[in-house]
């Protein structure tokens, strides 16, 4: 049992920051090693009145997992893998696995587990269940939603609950949102109870895969070649990650190659994955009609060589995360968008963006991500709270058109506390009333993750 609340200043200030840049210092904080432990801090917080707010590996980029107020719950001490089974292809972990050690646990198996957002040697099964994580390989396998098959939670009141998938393939009772609890607690980031278990699915790791770096000259042609990839019957890729020139220039860095296609204005990084050898003509061909640097295409063909580009691809988010950690003391902060829109309108949608981000007098965002789902990030450095509001008004302009494509404003990474002035953007008064209907029904006195999502 680990009951006792730290309230020394340094633990405190230890938990006080995710990537967002927020820093609120939680007024306790808790690190259960068990379901029971959590059971029996829920109950000690409901006592006292106190808010809990759950988290992971705090690599939320939305001030999701800072303490607003009340005490922060740390999973950290529960990153049991319970168990996995290969033949039903199923873990069973607490929510403290890192998704990394998970993917490691799996692979001897010939499984993995699907999701994989960029950050997944730093963060929480639970924090993606409670995020509805995503990352590249979303374009196939979708995003962490499709990969939970049942969960337990501890509620406000300290009660237990567990939600499995139907899993009927028809179903006519009532209202399609009360199906299927598992999809409330998706996505919920921490508001409507603490995960203590998940049974994920897992998948059959492919015996063929091919990674490619395909630089182009310039980005609407980069674009244009993701649009042709999905819409090609001769290739299938589960990933298409697009990096502007900027965002290029940080891979070079972190693959120590200056000499890799320096004049590129754009690169696209995809993956081919399947039973059989990926059709690499059909992919060369394809960059060719689409005005590929052809001559400067590189391949990443085996487990060492897809690591690296797993790396190369993590590079791009942790380089603005160095660059804005100077600001950080006065004020400025990395501010990164999460918006998407349907794929084929992504090149539009991002023209758009930097004409507004222009017209504001706002530096040039380096911007890269899952233009294979039309989902970009557009990176800014704020150097002070000045520029952190000259950068919020251009968002608050591109949001309204990325709605207005019918698009949304949050694709991975949630609402946190930082984008919940958003969500009414997006979000009709009928929706947002079921919302807190939910929310009313799981944590009446509303104790758990205040501040994030409503
Ligand atoms: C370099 C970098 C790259 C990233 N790349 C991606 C990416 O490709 N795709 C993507 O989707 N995201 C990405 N992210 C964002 C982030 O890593 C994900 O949202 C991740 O899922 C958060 O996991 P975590 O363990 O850090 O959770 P935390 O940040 O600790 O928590 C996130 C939310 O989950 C809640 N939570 C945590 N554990 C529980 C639990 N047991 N029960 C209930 N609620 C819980 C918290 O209250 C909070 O609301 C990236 C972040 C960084 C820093």
């Amino acid at each position: 049992m680990s009951l006792s609340l730290l309230r020394d200043p340094s633990a405190l200030e230890a938990y006080a920051r995710d990537v967002s840049g927020l820093r609120t210092v939680p007024e306790a904080v808790a690190r259960p090693e068990s379901a029971a432990d959590v059971q029996e801090l829920l109950r000690m917080a409901a006592m006292d009145g106190a808010c809990v707010t759950a988290a992971g590996a705090q690599t939320s980029t939305t001030g999701a997992s800072v303490a607003e107020r009340g005490w922060l719950l740390s999973t950290r001490a529960m990153a049991r893998i319970i168990d996995i089974d290969p033949v039903a292809r199923i873990a069973r972990v607490e929510p403290g696995v890192l998704i990394g050690d998970l993917q490691r646990a799996c692979a001897p198996h010939g499984l993995f587990f699907a999701p994989d957002p960029t950050s997944e040697e730093e963060c929480t099964v639970g924090g993606a269940i409670a995020c509805n994580a995503s990352g590249p390989r979303t374009l196939r396998y979708g995003p962490t939603r499709a990969h939970v098959r049942a969960l337990t939670a501890f509620l406000a009141d300290a009660s237990e609950f567990t939600a499995r998938r139907p899993g009927v393939e028809k179903n006519t009772v009532g209202y399609q949102l009360a199906h299927d609890p598992v999809d409330w607690f998706v996505g919920s980031e921490g508001t409507l109870g603490i995960v203590t278990m998940a049974e994920l699915s897992l998948l059959p790791l492919p015996p063929r895969v091919l990674g490619l770096g395909v630089p182009f000259p310039d980005e609407p042609r980069a674009l244009a070649f993701i649009v042709a990839a999905r819409q090609s019957d001769a290739v299938h890729p589960r990933c298409l990650e697009y990096f502007d020139a900027d965002a290029f220039g940080i891979v070079r860095t972190a693959m120590d190659d200056a000499a890799w296609a320096p004049r590129a204005g754009a690169m696209v990084y995809l993956e081919d994955a399947g039973d059989d050898e990926p059709p690499l003509d059909a992919w060369l061909a394809l960059a060719e009609r689409c005005d590929a640097n052809a001559g400067e295409v590189r391949a990443f063909d085996g487990e060492h060589a897809l690591r690296e580009a797993r790396r190369m691809r993590h590079a791009a988010p942790a380089a603005m995360h160095e660059r804005a950690a100077p600001f950080l003391p006065q004020g400025g902060r990395r501010m990164s968008t999460d918006w998407a829109v349907r794929y084929p309108l992504a090149a539009q949608a991002l023209a758009e963006a930097r004409r507004i981000s222009t017209a504001h007098g706002v530096a040039p965002a380096v911007t890269y991500g899952h233009l294979g789902n039309g989902h970009p990030h557009q990176n800014f450095i704020a150097r002070n709270p000045d520029e952190v509001k000259k950068i919020e008004g251009a968002l608050a302009e591109t949001l309204r058109a990325i709605i207005a494509m019918g698009g949304t404003v949050a694709a991975e990474h949630g609402i946190g506390k930082v984008k919940s002035k958003w969500l009414g953007l997006q979000v009709g008064v009928h929706q947002l009333a079921v919302m807190r209907a939910l929310k009313r029904e799981f944590d009446p006195e509303g104790r758990l993750a205040p501040g994030n999502i409503l």
